[in-house]
């Protein structure tokens, strides 16, 4: 074990529970988000003066390992990372595999494009290869349907019941709650769970909901963008696939080319390590266009939506 894991915040000098719990609802629950805190933010979150927050972050950046890595470590974490298959083989093929753990997928697209139908059917087959893989399922619009899980799970040669053990699923209620469930993956991986797979879907209908009007885009922004790091800080500590939905959103003033953006701009795009574009075609098939990877080419595929699965068209 590494002296980052086996420390916590209640290890740093001058914070005991009640402090730890301060700091935990102001959102430092990790030793990274303290040791990149500025000193008068952590001394007003920690209710504690501003030499004891100095000492908690010089304390928090010994406790982590924040140096560099070479090229030949990084390509041999590489060699850890899984795929996980869709069984379409041309989306299979679009991603070089499949969607990769130790990454954030983003898909987004209009409503009915098959971004739930994505996240049900990787729910099943992150458990395609290892029967102890656990799916966690972030529901944010109430649109998760176990009876679609026993049907991907029937489609893929696997025992319903046994898969739908394996799917934890929570509803989110508001965006902090989204939020706070995205932070409780790390409790259940260090409780033992095998989690392969998070997924939140939506990952920004609530974001949307809340912060209506100009003058709050700044704040939902920047939480979004905290979202997105405790999604990216789970997907490489634990090696799992993040998989998020994003709707889009009309641009009335485009003239040429696709008339719709993404929801959450350049934070949620920045973030998404693959970003796939999803959009109806012909004759109820489905679009799939891998739009930002940084290693692969911005390719198409075109699928069906099955009761099984996903095939090719
Ligand atoms: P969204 O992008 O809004 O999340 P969904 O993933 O919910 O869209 O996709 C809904 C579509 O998936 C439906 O319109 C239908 O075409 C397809 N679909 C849902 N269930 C089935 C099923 N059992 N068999 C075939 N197609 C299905
Ligand atoms: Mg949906």
């Amino acid at each position: 074990m590494t002296k980052e894991e086996s420390m916590d915040v209640t290890d740093l000098p001058g914070v005991g529970a009640a402090t730890a719990d301060k700091l935990a609802a102001a959102g430092y629950s990790d030793l990274l988000s303290i040791a990149v805190s500025s000193i008068s933010q952590l001394a007003d979150a920690a209710g504690v003066s501003e030499s004891v927050a100095r000492k908690m972050i010089q304390a928090s950046r010994d406790g982590l390992n924040m140096g560099f890595q070479t090229g030949a470590d990084l390509l041999k974490k590489r060699d850890t990372i899984v795929k996980l298959k869709t069984g379409c083989s041309n989306f299979d093929t679009m991603l070089e595999g499949g969607f990769e753990t130790g990454a954030i997928t983003e898909c987004f697209g209009q409503y009915g494009s098959g971004k739930t139908q994505i996240g049900h059917l990787l729910a099943v087959m992150c458990q395609k290869d290892d029967p102890d893989a656990v799916a966690v399922y972030i529901d944010t619009e109430n649109t998760f349907r176990p009876e679609r899980i026993v049907q991907f799970a029937k489609g893929a040669g696997l025992d319903p019941e046994q898969v739908l053990g394996n799917v934890k699923v929570a509803r989110a209620f508001n965006s902090d709650h989204q939020m706070l469930l995205s932070e409780k993956v790390a409790d259940l991986v260090k409780e033992g769970m095998k989690v392969k797979l998070v997924v939140i879907d939506s990952l920004t209908a609530h974001f949307r909901a809340e912060f209506v009007g100009r003058g709050t885009l700044a704040e939902r922004q920047q939480k979004l963008n905290k979202h997105m790091h405790t999604l990216a800080m789970l997907a490489d500590k634990f090696n799992l696939c993040v998989y998020v939905t994003n709707q889009v959103m009309a641009k009335p003033d485009q003239f040429f080319g696709d008339p719709t953006e993404a929801i959450g701009g350049h934070i949620v795009g920045h973030n998404s390590t693959f970003r796939i574009y999803l959009r109806k075609g012909k004759k109820n098939t489905r679009v799939a266009k891998l739009v930002d990877s940084p290693n692969l080419p911005d390719t198409e595929c075109i699928f069906n939506i099955t009761e099984a699965g996903i095939e090719d068209a």
